[in-house]
This record gives structure tokens, C-alpha cells and sequence, in this order.
């Protein structure tokens, strides 16, 4: 198949790529550069399959494919924040723009949905029944909101115009490939060990995540966007074992032998406080489960970040 990746040069698209080349399939890829690297798709050049474009999904763009990876934004708090508007307009105007070519070439597409869209959850866990509970004017709703907006036009493109749609809700997902700077927990405690630099942990280190080796991830990613044509979702795809924070930080601090000590630094605005994902959607309708453990995946992160800093 001719499969489009948007935001493949980011740490999961890259993979997506990768995996999509390896099963023998043409990828194209669209990125900006925003937080995606020319680094982490450089391996993939020779490859006559392969081909990607720079283009901002804000815009229109058009192709022939037979599918539609939706991945374009960036992910992390960090980079998110950076510039709040414009992170919803990737959320929002490039949904409606790769809808629009879904629609007009009747490709299949899939949306990266997130976790994010259940907010500050109250209901534990997180069930794709749950509504979710968002604040709309907090420092997290470009993204969180942005998203939640994406899901709703995706299955109004296919109420209104029958567009062949898949949403999955990824939970925080891990691996290498993830930018040094990226300011998420697992890639700043890996590179903070790695340089004996303090381990900063914001709030007291009881807030929970779930954490999916990216493996796993594109899995579920591919058995969703091959699923049955009525199967839309949103489906939940995550590792359902919970630690929190201050479980990782130790972990990491051991699995990397380092000498950082722990600091505690003042916890974000509107940081969820607990996050797992009921994953019984995923298990009955994809037949997928998580396979690798927290321990695994971390030693292979450790081993890339040991090679990039
Ligand atoms: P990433 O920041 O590494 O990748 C995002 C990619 O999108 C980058 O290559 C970036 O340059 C590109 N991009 C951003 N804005 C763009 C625009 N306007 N036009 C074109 N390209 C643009 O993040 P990631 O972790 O690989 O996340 C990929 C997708 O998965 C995102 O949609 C994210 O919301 C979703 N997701 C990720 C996680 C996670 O834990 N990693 C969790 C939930 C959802
Ligand atoms: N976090 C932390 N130290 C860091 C980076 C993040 O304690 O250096 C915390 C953050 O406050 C949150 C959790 O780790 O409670 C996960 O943060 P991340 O940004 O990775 O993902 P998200 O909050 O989007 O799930």
C-alpha cells in the first residue's frame, strides 16, 4: 500500500515509518520540523519507498494513498505550550485538512488521539465510555482541547461523508527516538542520570502514569488501522501498569547506576494526577495487550540516549 504518515520525522512517526517500510509498503511522510528530526529518519533515505515532505498539515495537501496516518503535533507540555495557538490550529485545521483528502481520495485515516483527552480524570481508570474532565482554559487545553476537537470532526466525517475513520487514545508512550530536550518525564530522568545532573520530580512524585515501550504502540496502532471497517473506536491503546513518578525516578536512577539525587520542584498547572487505561476495548476487538515491561524498555531507552548525549 501507499501509506501517508503526517508527523512521521517525530519519535513515533519515525517508527511508524520504519515498521510500515519493513511490512514492504510505500511511506510518505509529512512533517514541519517543528519537533520531529531529519536524524531520526536519515536511516530511512535510501530507501526507494520512502519519500518525505516539508509541509505544515495547516495547509491543504494532496496525494494519492491508500492510508492516513494522522500524527502531526507536537506531544510533550513543553513544546505544546511553546506556541498554544498554533498548536491547535495542527490539531484542528490539520484533522480537517487530511479529513478532506481522506474524503476526496477515500483513503482510510488514522487519528493519534490521546490520553489527554480524559484531562484530570475522576473516573480510574480511564474508559473510552468516560467523557473526561478537561479544563478549556488551562495551560494544557490547546493540546487536550485541540485533540478532543480532532476525535469530534473525525466522526463527523464519517457520520456526514462516510470517511473510513480509526481513532486511537494513546497513553504515555516511551522509546528511543524521543528528543533529548523533549521535556517529558521518562527522556529527562534517562538524560538527567545519564549526566549526573539532579532528577527533578514536579509536585511530591505521587501523581501516576502508565507507561508503553513504543513497540507495543505501533502494534496497536497498525491492527487498529487494519481493524474491521465498523470498528472506529476510540479505542484506548496503553500499558495499563501503573507507577508513579517517584517509582520511575528510582528506577531509573538504578538502572542506570547514576549518582543524580532527587529533587522536588513545583507541580504544573492542571498536571493529571492519575492515569491508566482500561484496555479490555483494545484486548477484545484488536486481540492486542502490551508486551514489553517497564524494565525492558527502559534499558533499550538508557542504551539510545547513551549513544545521543
Ligand atoms: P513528536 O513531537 O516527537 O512528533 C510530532 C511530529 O509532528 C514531529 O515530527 C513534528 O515536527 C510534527 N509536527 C508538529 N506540528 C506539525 C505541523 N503543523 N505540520 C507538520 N508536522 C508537524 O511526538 P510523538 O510523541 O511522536 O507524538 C506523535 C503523535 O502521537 C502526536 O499526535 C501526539 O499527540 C500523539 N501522542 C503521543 C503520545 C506519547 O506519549 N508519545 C501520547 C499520546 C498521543
Ligand atoms: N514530570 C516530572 N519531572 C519532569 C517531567 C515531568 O516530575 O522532569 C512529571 C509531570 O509533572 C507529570 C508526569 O511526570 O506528572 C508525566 O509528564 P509528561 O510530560 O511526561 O507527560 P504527561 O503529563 O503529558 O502525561
Amino acid at each position: 500500500m501507499k501509506i501517508l504518515i503526517t508527523g512521521g520525522a517525530g519519535f513515533i512517526g519515525s517508527h511508524l515509518s520504519e515498521r510500515l517500510l519493513n511490512e514492504g509498503h510505500e511511506v510518505i511522510v509529512l512533517d514541519n520540523y517543528f519537533t520531529g528530526q531529519k536524524k531520526n529518519i536519515h536511516h530511512l533515505m535510501d530507501n526507494h519507498n520512502f519519500e518525505i515532505i516539508r509541509h505544515d498539515v495547516t495547509m491543504p495537501f494532496f496525494i494519492e494513498v491508500d492510508q492516513i496516518y494522522n500524527l502531526a503535533c507536537p506531544a510533550s507540555p513543553i513544546h505544546y505550550q511553546h506556541n498554544a495557538i498554533k498548536t491547535v490550529k495542527t490539531s484542528v485545521m490539520g484533522a480537517i485538512n487530511m479529513l478532506g483528502l481522506a474524503k476526496r481520495i477515500n483513503a482510510r485515516i488514522l487519528q493519534a488521539s490521546t490520553s489527554e483527552v480524559y484531562g484530570d480524570p475522576d473516573v480510574h481508570p480511564q474508559v473510552e465510555s468516560y467523557w473526561g474532565h478537561v479544563n478549556p482554559i488551562g495551560i494544557r487545553a490547546c493540546y487536550d482541547e485541540g485533540k478532543r476537537c480532532a476525535e469530534t470532526l473525525f466522526v463527523n466525517y464519517h457520520r456526514q461523508n462516510n470517511v473510513k475513520i480509526k481513532i486511537i487514545r494513546i497513553f504515555n508512550t516511551y522509546g528511543p527516538r524521543m528528543h533529548p530536550n523533549d521535556g517529558r518525564v521518562v527522556s529527562n530522568f534517562i538524560v538527567q542520570a545519564l549526566q549526573g545532573r539532579n532528577i527533578t520530580i514536579y509536585g511530591d512524585g505521587s501523581q501516576t502514569r502508565s507507561f508503553q515501550y513504543v513497540d507495543d504502540l505501533l502494534e496497536g496502532m497498525v491492527r487498529m488501522m487494519n481493524s474491521r471497517e465498523d470498528f472506529l473506536g476510540p479505542v484506548n491503546i496503553g500499558n495499563p501498569v501503573e507507577f508513579t513518578i517517584k517509582e520511575l525516578a528510582e528506577k531509573v536512577i538504578e538502572l542506570t547506576g547514576s549518582n543524580s539525587k532527587i529533587v522536588y520542584e513545583p507541580l504544573p498547572q492542571d498536571d493529571p494526577l492519575q492515569r491508566q487505561p482500561d484496555i479490555s476495548l483494545a484486548k477484545r476487538e484488536l486481540d492486542w495487550e502490551p508486551k514489553v515491561p517497564l524494565n525492558d524498555g527502559l534499558i533499550k531507552t538508557i542504551e539510545y540516549f547513551k549513544s545521543v548525549i
